[in-house]
């Protein structure tokens, strides 16, 4: 079965495609050569995802699926949450939304947050969504090399290293997006029994 991912985000979808059956082969926008960015100005995680995987399924006509992803810091009243791409501006980098994190928890001794994904499947007949959340704690600094984003920054519970200090399947165990996928590849494999 052909699956669309509706992302150009390459580190994602090798998380994602880590973590699903050799019989799913997922295509990415980039495989698609969509060049086009799919806006992302709902207010909310959950109205981004859907929007996204409706997006694209009206562009391509095959199952296709999306994700949206928060990080949620307490002490910010849950920013930046829906906005963390953007976070420091609509053009920085991974490192500036990092940086002006920091400087908004100095001082803060609450470092709670959580990562927050929402995928959402689409395939014409219905759009459904699959949550995964991982509890954990914002870091003094930044530590670590793997994976993108926050990831130099959040500490998920009961682990003591940040996410950007494990392996890709070390991540997968904790992880939001494991979360969520594997809820969603749950509802793919009894999809695929009927
Ligand atoms: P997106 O809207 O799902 O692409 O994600 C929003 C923001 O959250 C982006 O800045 C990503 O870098 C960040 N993000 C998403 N997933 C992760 C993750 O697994 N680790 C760290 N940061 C992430």
């Amino acid at each position: 079965m052909k699956i669309i991912f509706a992302s150009h985000n390459q580190k994602k979808a090798e998380e994602i495609r880590s973590i699903l059956p050799d019989g799913l082969t997922l295509l990415t926008l980039q495989d698609l050569h969509l060049k086009e960015e799919i806006p992302e100005d709902e207010p909310t995680i959950e109205g981004n995802s859907a929007f996204k995987a409706q997006w694209v399924f009206a562009h391509f006509g095959l199952p296709c699926f999306a994700d949206d992803t928060g990080l949620e810091v307490s002490a910010l009243n849950g920013a930046p949450g829906v906005h963390s791409a953007r976070y420091a501006g609509a053009q920085r980098s991974d490192q500036d939304n990092m940086d002006k994190l920091l400087q908004a928890l100095e001082g803060q001794a609450d470092r709670s947050a959580q990562f927050k994904t929402v995928i959402t499947y689409c395939d014409g007949d219905q759009a459904l969504q699959f949550t995964g959340i991982v509890k954990g704690s914002i870091g003094m600094q930044k530590n670590g090399t793997e994976g993108f984003g926050y990831d130099p920054l959040f500490i998920p519970e009961e682990v003591g290293k940040t996410f950007a200090q494990m392996t890709l399947a070390e991540k997968n165990q904790y992880s939001h997006r494991a979360r969520a996928t594997a809820q969603f590849l749950e509802f793919l494999q009894e999809k695929a029994a009927l």
